[in-house]
C-alpha cells in the first residue's frame, strides 16, 4: 500500500490553500479530486484583508491582486428605495496592510491557487479521482480511491477532508452537523456588461419582500445578481434565458449584458459537531456552511487551514502531541459561529417576505441612527491556547514600513518581538518552536505594544497574536497553554 504524509480529500479553494501551506513546509501531500477542472458555476465573489494577507504569506498576492477589485461597501435598501443601513469601506489599507475587502471570481482564484501549488514537487494532484472511503487506523488513516485505472488504498499519517458540503470525511469523523435551520434557495447570475449602465457602484441588498435580491459589483465589466426564489419556483424555470431577463429587468435591458454563469443554490447555516477524529480532520465547507451575505464561506475555509496546518506540521515533526490538533476546532468554531450568526441576522433583514414585518423593520431602522451603520464582524479565536489580552487571539497588525510590508520581517513560523529577557524555560519553548526573535522592532509596533500595556508579543505562524506580555513572568504564563501540547518537560 502506498504511503504519504497528508491526504487532502477534494481540491476546492480550502484544499488548494492547505496544499500550498503543507507543500511549502515540505510534506508529501496527495490531493484527490473527483472533478477534472475547477468548479465553474458562480460562487464566492468576496474575501477580506485577512485572506489577502494569507495569500501574501503564500507568496501569491501579486498574482491574486490583479484578479480583484477593492470592496466599496454595501447598502441595505427597502422596496421604496430608502437606504436602511450602510457599510462603507475605507479607501486606505486596514491595520492588516491590505484593503478591507476584495471582489473576485472564484474560478479565477482557484486556478491561481492551483498554479501556485505546482511550485511544490512534494504535492501530487490526482484529478478525476474519487475518494470512496476514509478510515482512521491506530497509526494514521487509509483512503480508498477510484479512478479510471481502478481502485486503490493509500495510507497517510493524516487526512484532511476539504470535500465541501457533502463531505465523506465529515461522515467518517462522525457527529451530525448542528443546523441553524436556515435553508433558502436563491438564483445566482453572473453577467458580462456590454455597455454602460446605471448600476450602483457598491453592493446593494434589496430588502424587498416581493423579491429579496442583491446586486454586487465584480471585477472588470462583470456583475453578480442574486435573487431569492419564492414559494413554488423551481431551478429549471428560473434559469431559462427568458426568466433571467425578467428577473434582471429592474436593473438591465437584455442588450446590456451576456450571462456568464447562472445556478440555483440553497443557502444553509450548519456547523459540524466534530472537526477531528484521531488522524482525520475536516475544514472549509466540510466543517461549516453559511449564507453568503457577508461573503465569508471561502475565507473561513482559508482561515481553517491556516490555523490547522502549522499544528499538523508540529505534530508530524514530533514536536507536539496530537492533543494540539484538538485546539483547531476549539479556536475556529467560535469564530465561524460568530460569522454565521451575523449572517443569519443579516438574512433575517434581507430575506423577509412578510409585508407587515418589512414595514415595521423599515420604520425601526430609519428611526434608529445606530442601525444605520453596518460594521463587519471581527471575532477572535476561541479556546485557551492564546492569552486573553485585548489584542490576543486576533490577527497581528501589519504596518507598512518604508514601503515594505511588516510581515516580511516575521518569517513563516513563530515570532517573538520586543525587548524582553525570557526565562530559561521560555527559551526552551521558543527554541523548540524554532521562534524567530527580534528584540528591536519598528516604531509602529513598539507603539502598538505600548498601547496594549506590553513590551513583547508572540505571533503565531498563522499571524494571530498568541499573547502580548508585560514581562518575562507573563511570557512564561502566556506560553504555558501551548507548551502543554509540546513534547518537552513542563514548568
Ligand atoms: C452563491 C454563493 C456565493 C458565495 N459567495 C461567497 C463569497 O462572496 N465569499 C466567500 O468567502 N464565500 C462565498 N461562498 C462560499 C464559498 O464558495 C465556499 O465556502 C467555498 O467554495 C468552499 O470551499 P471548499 O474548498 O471548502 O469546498 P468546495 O469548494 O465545495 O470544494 C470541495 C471539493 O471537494 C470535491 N470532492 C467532494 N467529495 C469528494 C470525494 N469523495 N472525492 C474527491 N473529491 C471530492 C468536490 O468535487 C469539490 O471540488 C458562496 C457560495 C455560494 C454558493
Amino acid at each position: 500500500m502506498r504511503k504519504t504524509d497528508v491526504i487532502i480529500v477534494g481540491y476546492g479553494p480550502t484544499a488548494a490553500v492547505a496544499a500550498n501551506i503543507l507543500g511549502s513546509l515540505g510534506w508529501q501531500v496527495d490531493v484527490f479530486e473527483r472533478s477534472a477542472g475547477v468548479y465553474f458555476l458562480p460562487r464566492a465573489v468576496h474575501f477580506d484583508d485577512e485572506v489577502m494577507r494569507l495569500f501574501q504569506q503564500l507568496g501569491i498576492a501579486e498574482q491574486v491582486e490583479p484578479l480583484t477589485q477593492p470592496v466599496l461597501g454595501m447598502d441595505l435598501v427597502n422596496a421604496a428605495g430608502t437606504t436602511l443601513a450602510s457599510y462603507v469601506a475605507t479607501e486606505s489599507v486596514s491595520s492588516l496592510g491590505w484593503k478591507q475587502g476584495y471582489m473576485f471570481h472564484q474560478p479565477e482564484l482557484e486556478q491561481t491557487l492551483r498554479a501556485a501549488v505546482s511550485r511544490f514537487p512534494n504535492v501530487r494532484i490526482h484529478l478525476e479521482h474519487e475518494v470512496l472511503s476514509v478510515k482512521s487506523q491506530a497509526q494514521g488513516a487509509v483512503v480508498q480511491v477510484r479512478s479510471q485505472k481502478g481502485e486503490k488504498d493509500i495510507h497517510a499519517a493524516m487526512v484532511l477532508g476539504c470535500c465541501g458540503a457533502h463531505s465523506i470525511t465529515r461522515d467518517a469523523v462522525g457527529g451530525l452537523p448542528f443546523d441553524y435551520g436556515a435553508h433558502q434557495p436563491w438564483i445566482v447570475v453572473d453577467v458580462q456588461l456590454l455597455r454602460d449602465t446605471r448600476l450602483a457602484p457598491a453592493t446593494v441588498q434589496y430588502c424587498d419582500p416581493a423579491r429579496p435580491s442583491t446586486s454586487i459589483p465584480t471585477p472588470g465589466s462583470t456583475r453578480r445578481f442574486e435573487l431569492m426564489l419564492m414559494p413554488g419556483e423551481t431551478a429549471d424555470q428560473m434559469t431559462s434565458t427568458e426568466r433571467i431577463a425578467e428577473l434582471l429587468s429592474p436593473w438591465l435591458e437584455p442588450a446590456d449584458y451576456r450571462v456568464q454563469r447562472a445556478a440555483v443554490y440553497t443557502f444553509h447555516a450548519l456547523v459540524a459537531q466534530r472537526w477531528r477524529q484521531q488522524s482525520l480532520m475536516i475544514a472549509g465547507d466540510a466543517a461549516h456552511l453559511m449564507p453568503p451575505f457577508l461573503g465569508q464561506g471561502l475565507g473561513s475555509g482559508a482561515r481553517d487551514v491556516a490555523n490547522l496546518c502549522w499544528k499538523i506540521d508540529l505534530v508530524l515533526r514530533g514536536i507536539a502531541h496530537e492533543s494540539l490538533l484538538d485546539t483547531y476546532q476549539e479556536e475556529r468554531e467560535p469564530h465561524v459561529r460568530a460569522l454565521i450568526e451575523s449572517d443569519m441576522w443579516l438574512a433575517g433583514i434581507i430575506q423577509s417576505t412578510d409585508q407587515e414585518f418589512a414595514r415595521q423593520r423599515d420604520a425601526q431602522m430609519v428611526a434608529d441612527p445606530a442601525a444605520a451603520t453596518l460594521v463587519p464582524p471581527s471575532p477572535g479565536l476561541g479556546g485557551d491556547l492564546c492569552g486573553s489580552g485585548p489584542a490576543d487571539r486576533r490577527p497581528f497588525p501589519q504596518p507598512l514600513i518604508k514601503g515594505k510590508m511588516h510581515d516580511e520581517h516575521l518569517g513563516n513560523g513563530f515570532t517573538l518581538l520586543g525587548n524582553i529577557a525570557p526565562s530559561a524555560w521560555a527559551c526552551k519553548v521558543l527554541q523548540l518552536l524554532d521562534t524567530h526573535i527580534e528584540t528591536t522592532t519598528c516604531a509602529e509596533i513598539t507603539q502598538w505594544m505600548h498601547d496594549k500595556g506590553a513590551i513583547a508579543v508572540v505571533v503565531r505562524p498563522d499571524r494571530y497574536v498568541l499573547a502580548t506580555v508585560a514581562d518575562a513572568n507573563a511570557l512564561d504564563i502566556a506560553l504555558a497553554p501551548l507548551a502543554r501540547h509540546l513534547c518537552m518537560p513542563q514548568i
